[in-house]
Parts: structure tokens; C-alpha cells; sequence
């Protein structure tokens, strides 16, 4: 079968839920993949962040292969020999006390609501029903009927109604909004501490250092949706610790499953995560030792290969470089770590430039169509790095 035939099967028997770039890949490894008819492409977005590991690392695969010949899931109806030790890792990898395993990003975000909620009556002091959440403009935490009732962009929320109630929205990369939209019934902020749908923006220095004061001073939680942005892709572990704003809850999926398989978690400390109590919250995969044994390889592999000092050297190499770039139609390159995003001028549409970059053997997205986001496995290196920017510069260039 050629590429063509895969794609009219998807179209013909899949929900039109997606409207991907025309490239089939059947095969990959680090920061390469490779389509059916063997032309191979550098992978510049890593599964949303998902795959900052790089495809199929041996370490991880390992991992996995090891792991399926002994046992790969209980449900958490017993006790696996493999969650505690992932966990423990994950604790120690984040710097938080507890966690709580779950698979998607969505339902990691739903697991920080509902702890918020939960905190709010049982340790604020809020009647039940009552509690409220900030969320902020721009947003984008995921896709079940909560989350997208905190959404302003209309494809995630249109006709998805009755929405959920609780939730009030403010601008992003306003502290001050957030302290005025601040009750006696507030519970928790949640906000992207860069928001990477909206098409990698990153708040101005010192936002969300004061997001976390106002918190402090209000009692209020501090809720960082870190799938994205966490694990090493912004040049440190969290995106947070840019400026020491450390949240209450994180939110954590993508690249915790190492590009193999759905693994998220919420971290919070005892104060917080102590809200759940048995049969209060759950999830028949969560914490399955197979997803247990590739998250603590995926944490090693970003510990081992320091790969958040990669993505910060790297990083500023790209936005350099292509900020370099003769192109009259680029208006911005910005990002931090290997997180960044070509911004050009209003109205353009960079669907053509994604096929041109396909073409000349790069994969990239557009975002709200005059933004692309470039994003590679954190494993790349600087020479490949340097000949993608090559591919980047020639398709850049050649823009009407
Ligand atoms: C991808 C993403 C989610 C949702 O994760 P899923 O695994 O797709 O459910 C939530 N928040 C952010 C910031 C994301 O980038």
C-alpha cells in the first residue's frame, strides 16, 4: 500500500475529528521518520511533546519488552510490583510528595479539578457547589466536557453545551485579573505556564511568580497544566521553575509515556493529594505496571541524557538562526527550550509552508494559521539540529 491508500482510509473509515498534514509515517526512530515509500523527514513535533525522548529509545523499549513478559496490568484493585517504584521516582523527579497515576493529559487536568474541588470544601472551608476555578483566555487543557467548558475557542467548545458550570476566565499574562476574579469561593488558577496551542506563548517574565503569591495570599491552588511544557522541553524539568513559581497541583501526560503509551499523573504534597480517600477518584489503567515500568524509564532517559540542558543550548540556537532567516512575511520567532513557534504576519496561511517543510523533508503543524510550531525530540543534536534549520531557511526563503 502507498501513502495515498492509508490516507483514504483514514478519511473514509475515521471521524474527520483531525485535518492532519498529507504524510503517512510507518516508521521512526529518534528525531526521524519515515513514510512507506522510504523518504525520511526530521519529526519537528514530537507528537505534541509527547515524544521528547525521541522515537522508539532503546532504553524505553527495554523497558517494555521487559516488562511484557511478567505482568502488565492488576488495576489497582491489588497492588503491582512496579507503581510504588515509579512513583517514587516520579516524586523525586518532580520535587512533590505524592502522586496520582492516570493515562491522558484530559484526565490528569479532570484528577487537578476535582482535587481542587475536593480541597476547596474540605480544607477552605466551601460549601460544596459553590467552588470556583480561574482559567484563563487561550487556554487549552484538553477535550472532555470540563475542560472544554473553560475553552474560548470556539472548534473545542461549540454545541457542546450545557457546559460545566464553576469555572470564570480572565486574560492570560494578567496577575492583576487574576487577584479582581479572586472570591471567597475561589478554589484554584489553572493556567499553561506557556500556553503551546495557542500557538507557544510565552507570559511576560514575572507572570507567573506573581500568579503564585496571589495564590498563597488568597488560599487559593495553584494548578500548572505542565503536559506540554514539563519534562525538560522548555530547557528545564517544568516550565515553572523559570521563575521558582512552584504550583500546588502539576499536571503532567505526554512525554511521561516516553512516546510509547498514555501515562499522566497529578503531583501535589500530602496537604492537597490527602482529599482522596479510597474509591474517591480512579482509573482501571492508572498506575498499570507496564505504564509504570516505560514512565520510570522515560524519566530516567530525560535524567541520564540531561536533556533539558540539550533543549536550552539548542533552543537558543534555533531562534536564532531563523530569526536570521530573510522572510518578509516572518513576523516573531519565539519559544524557550526546544518549545518554539514562527509567528507570521496576520492572515497568512502557513498550511502551504508545512507542505513545502514536508517536502523539503521537515514535519511541522501551523496553529490558528499563521503560526508554526517547531518542537523536536529533546534527543536531537545540534548537527541535526543545524541541518533542519538548513531545510527551514531554504523554504523560508523561497515564501511569495
Ligand atoms: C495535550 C495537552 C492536554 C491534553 O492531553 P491529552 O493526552 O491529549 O488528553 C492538556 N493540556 C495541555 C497543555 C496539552 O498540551
Amino acid at each position: 500500500m502507498k501513502s495515498q491508500d492509508y490516507i483514504a482510509l483514514d478519511e473514509k473509515y475515521g471521524a474527520h475529528n483531525y485535518h492532519p498534514l498529507p504524510v503517512v509515517i510507518s516508521w521512526a526512530e529518534g528525531c526521524k521518520v519515515k513514510d512507506p515509500e522510504g523518504k525520511t523527514y526530521f519529526d519537528f513535533l514530537s507528537a505534541y511533546s509527547a515524544v521528547n525522548q525521541g522515537h522508539r529509545h532503546p532504553k524505553i523499549l527495554k523497558a517494555v519488552r521487559d516488562q511484557l513478559d511478567q505482568v502488565t496490568l492488576t488495576s489497582r484493585a491489588f497492588h503491582n510490583d512496579k507503581m510504588g517504584l515509579f512513583l517514587k521516582k516520579l516524586c523525586e523527579f518532580t520535587g512533590f510528595e505524592m502522586a496520582l497515576p492516570m493515562n491522558t493529559g484530559a484526565e490528569a487536568v479532570e484528577t487537578a479539578l476535582k482535587c481542587a474541588r475536593r480541597w476547596g470544601v474540605e480544607v477552605k472551608g466551601v460549601e460544596n457547589g459553590k467552588q470556583e476555578i480561574i482559567c484563563v483566555e487561550e487556554n487549552f487543557h484538553g477535550r472532555t466536557i470540563a475542560i472544554v467548558s473553560m475553552s474560548n475557542d470556539p472548534d473545542s467548545y461549540v454545541n457542546y453545551g450545557p457546559y460545566v458550570p464553576g469555572f470564570k476566565r480572565v486574560p492570560y499574562n494578567s496577575a492583576e485579573a487574576i487577584e479582581k476574579a479572586i472570591t471567597p469561593n475561589t478554589v484554584a488558577v489553572i493556567i499553561e505556564p506557556i500556553q503551546g496551542e495557542a500557538g507557544v506563548f510565552v507570559p511576560d517574565a514575572g507572570y507567573l511568580k506573581a500568579v503564585r503569591e496571589i495564590c498563597t495570599k488568597n488560599k487559593v491552588l495553584f494548578i500548572c497544566d505542565e503536559i506540554q511544557t514539563g519534562f525538560c522541553r522548555t530547557g528545564k524539568r517544568f516550565a515553572w521553575q523559570h521563575e521558582n513559581a512552584r504550583p500546588d497541583i502539576m499536571c503532567l501526560g505526554k512525554a511521561l509515556g516516553g512516546g510509547i503509551m498514555p501515562i499522566s499523573a497529578i503531583v501535589a504534597d500530602y496537604e492537597v493529594m490527602k482529599v482522596f480517600t479510597p474509591g474517591t477518584h480512579g482509573s482501571t489503567f492508572g498506575g498499570n505496571p507496564l505504564a509504570s515500568a516505560v514512565g520510570m524509564a522515560a524519566l530516567e532517559v530525560l535524567e541520564e541524557q540531561k536533556l533539558d540542558e540539550n533543549a536550552e543550548r539548542l533552543g537558543k540556537i534555533f531562534r536564532e538562526e531563523v530569526a536570521k532567516i530573510k522572510c518578509p512575511k516572518m513576523k516573531q520567532v519565539r519559544g524557550k527550550g526546544l518549545l518554539n513557534a514562527v509567528v507570521f504576519e496576520k492572515g497568512f496561511e502557513a498550511w502551504n509552508v508545512c507542505i513545502a517543510l514536508r517536502d523539503a523533508g521537515l514535519l511541522a503543524k501551523q496553529t490558528h494559521g499563521n503560526i508554526i510550531r517547531f518542537a523536536p525530540p529533546l534527543v536531537i543534536t545540534e548537527a541535526e539540529l543545524r541541518e533542519a534549520i538548513a531545510i527551514i531557511k531554504k523554504v523560508f526563503e523561497e515564501i511569495k
